[in-house]
């Protein structure tokens, strides 16, 4: 079976004494100083760029590095850098060669689309050469020592020598059954961070539609996700719609009163400003702090949802495609809040999907159209309303759906989310003799929605299989 590859990135905070954080810089410089020599020397020395990984390197070592069998290099890197440790040498070397193969695939793919575009207007720009350079020293093995849990020691140059340092490593420890890379020292305002990339092979799952075709067929995760208090409703479903478990994410409510709190503060300091400066961020401090709220939801409800898939034992997790979005009257606040409540739905399948492809799960995304509007067992309309109302008409937003043939009322989010779940299924199972026996024949037209009535599940498709929603 072919192995699939997972990637992340462990961010840890590095706790130093004061004037370290000099010496972060001054190693960086280094760095940086070095890695835009090679760049210099792949400019000159263009045919290095085609040898293999391993022979790049040694050639390029042989054209810049002095020893006694190489006593007079082309390029002595002896003229830009005295005292370069071979290690940070070559983690310097592989940041050039990665920007310089970087720059020719723009090269070549910019020349093409010139070539195409025959004189008209060219969709990509021109690649530029770095003007300056600021990368983040990466360690190689030999220029840091792990000695205990939560401490490492790294190798940095404090403008005349290289000094072994120790520091404590905050945050949270590398998860098991990840395989570690070089740790990076990366500045995050005052702070030196240690990001180390973290990887993991896994067996590659299978696509979608044969897991669903495998007998037996498997559980999939669900998921409504909605701009009211409960921001996800995610339902584990059979692939028949029985649902096995659920789980309302709320707190939409707080979100949305914290957040045009927030908002309501920017829009009355540049009332009181008057003019917004032209290219220039306003009220910095406030704006950072939506979108830490938004960004930090999103990360808190993603991680949630994957882990209740993965609980449960499912490898699928189906979305809906997010409908345009209609933006509202009011206030700026209003407007502001609405459009962001929007924006939160898209960034939380941004974050789910890649969490839960480090566990093993597929996401997929069905048409959204009328998964609210047809009820997700038979697949008629329903009447959605309030508690205390009256059973008719469709009211948009209110918390309950009652459907006229099952006579059946549940909470419309929890219909949304079933209707999603069966939606994946009818996709991949397009011949009707296989179709989920849910729906029942409702001599509906077909509407191209993606849900149709199944012709075929008069006969052993009947309304009290499936009680539990
Ligand atoms: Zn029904």
């Amino acid at each position: 079976m072919s192995q699939a590859h997972a990637t992340k990135t462990l961010r840890q905070p590095l706790e130093h004494r004061p004037g370290v954080s000099e010496w972060f810089g001054t190693t960086q410089t280094l760095f940086n100083q070095v890695a835009a020599f090679y760049w210099q020397v792949l400019d000159a020395h263009p045919t290095v760029l085609e040898l293999p990984a391993k022979d790049a390197l040694s050639t390029l070592e042989r054209l810049t590095h002095t020893t006694i069998s190489n006593s007079s290099p082309v390029m002595p890197l002896s003229d830009v850098a005295a005292q370069v440790p071979a290690y940070f040498r070559r983690a310097a070397i592989h940041a050039a060669l990665g920007a310089t193969r970087g720059f020719q695939n723009h090269l070549a793919r910019w020349k093409r689309a010139k070539a195409k575009a025959k004189g008209k207007p060219c969709r990509i720009s021109p690649p530029v050469p770095p003007r300056t350079w600021n990368r983040s020293v990466v360690f190689y093995a030999g220029m840091w020592k792990a000695a205990t849990s939560g401490r490492i020691t790294l190798k940095l140059y404090d403008g005349q020598t290289w000094r072994w340092v120790r520091f404590r490593v905050g945050g949270r420890a590398a998860p098991e059954g990840w395989q570690a890379g070089s740790p990076q020292a990366v500045q995050h305002g005052e702070r030196w961070w240690l990001h180390v990339s973290l990887s993991r092979k896994f067996p590659r799952p299978n696509k979608v539609a044969i897991q669903l075709a495998a007998d037996p067929k498997p559980l999939l995760c669900a998921v409504d996700l909605n701009i009211n208090d409960a921001l996800a409703v995610c339902t584990i479903q059979r692939a028949d719609g029985t649902v096995i478990a659920s789980r309302f994410l709320r707190g939409g409510d707080e979100l949305h009163g914290r957040r045009k709190l927030l908002l309501g503060r920017i829009a009355r300091n540049r009332r009181l400003t008057g003019v917004i400066a032209e290219g220039e961020q306003d009220n910095v401090a406030l704006w950072a702090k939506v979108r830490h709220l938004d960004d930090d939801t999103a990360h808190r409800l993603s991680r949630r949802i994957v882990d209740f898939a993965q609980a449960a034992g499912t490898a699928i997790l189906v979305f809906e495609h997010l409908g345009t979005f209609r933006p509202e009257r009011g206030k700026y606040s209003r407007r502001a809040n609405a459009k962001r409540s929007y924006w939160l739905r898209g960034k939380m399948i941004h974050f789910a999907r890649y969490k839960a492809w480090n566990a093993g799960i597929l996401t997929c995304r069905v048409n959204p159209k009328n998964t609210s509007r047809h009820c997700a067992r038979c697949g008629a309309e329903v009447v959605r309303y309030a508690v205390g109302q009256p059973r008719e008409g469709y009211q948009p937003g209110a918390p309950l759906v009652w459907c006229p043939r099952c006579q059946q009322t549940v909470h419309a989010d929890f219909n949304a989310s079933r209707a999603i779940g069966q939606r994946l299924v009818v996709r991949c199972n397009p011949s009707p003799q296989e179709k989920p026996p849910t729906r029942l024949a409702t001599g509906e037209t077909p509407k191209g929605a993606g849900v149709r009535p199944s012709h075929a599940a008069a006969g052993p498709g009947s309304a009290n299989r499936h009680g539990t929603a």
